[in-house]
């Protein structure tokens, strides 16, 4: 099977590190939701497209050069009308140039503010001996501290995808605790699954990070993503 364009032409620039907004693309094609966006390239260029996009929205700084946004100041969130927008570019536009010099910038990415859900995050890496696995946890602070999550290695089935999420030791909270809507844990699954299939035909993938996905009573959405590439071309 054919990469997807956007692998082909980051191989072609030399490029291991996809950006968010190519990341994203990528998932959206394969079918996964994704708070997508656009880019921008000048304050103007920002104002208009959020202004199409609607608000609330959120900048993002698009860089080949930035793995973590937020260490540099690089996600403004939040934004309610176009004074704010130009105030949020600015601010962004400092704080980079300040906190990662000679970053290469793509642009702005602006994309809608996405209303809060669980946080969850979903990753691939590679292990040594057992090749591609999945990892499915809680956002924010419980990976973080507790590290509570679980691995299963690709090739998922559907039980490994249901197990994999209620084995986490936060489960309660993905189930609904204190009166609280449950999860729509069918989302998470189809999300594990589709990215195990889409690890399993595409070796070039090294390394996945959706951190955080959204999820809500029904659907979920991935408001981050990071897709890395291995070095080296792998004969699919
Ligand atoms: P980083 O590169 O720092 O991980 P993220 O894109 O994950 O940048 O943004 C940092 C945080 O901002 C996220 O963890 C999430 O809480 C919030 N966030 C990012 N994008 C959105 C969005 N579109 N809607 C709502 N919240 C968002
Ligand atoms: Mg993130």
């Amino acid at each position: 099977m054919a990469s997807h364009p956007l692998i082909e032409r980051a191989r072609q620039q030399g490029r291991t590190l996809l950006t968010e907004l190519e990341s994203k693309q990528i998932l959206h094609d394969l079918g996964i939701p994704t708070a997508l966006g656009q880019l921008a390239t000048s304050e103007e260029d920002t104002v208009r497209a959020a202004d199409a996009i609607g608000y609330p929205v959120v900048l993002k700084i698009a860089s080949p050069d930035i793995v973590h946004k937020s260490d540099v100041g690089g996600v403004q969130l939040h934004l309610q009308d176009g004074e704010a927008v130009r105030q949020a570019f600015r601010a962004m536009q400092q704080s980079v140039a300040a906190r990662a010099p000679g970053a290469r910038i793509d642009g702005i990415i602006v994309q809608p503010m996405a209303a809060l859900g669980v946080e969850v995050i979903v990753g691939m890496s590679k292990d040594a001996t057992f090749g591609p696995v999945l990892m499915f946890g809680l956002g924010g602070i419980l990976v973080e501290v507790l590290k509570d999550v679980t691995f299963r290695i690709v090739p998922l089935s559907k039980r490994d995808a249901r197990e994999m999420i209620h084995d986490i030791q936060g489960f309660p909270v993905l189930a609904g605790y204190r009166g609280a809507a449950p999860a729509d844990l069918e989302a998470l699954q189809h999300i594990l699954l589709t990215l195990s299939a889409f690890v399993e035909s595409t070796p070039e993938v090294k390394e996945i990070d959706l951190n955080p996905i959204y999820a809500y009573a029904q659907g979920a959405l991935a408001v981050d993503a990071r897709v890395v590439l291995e070095e080296v071309p792998v004969s699919a």
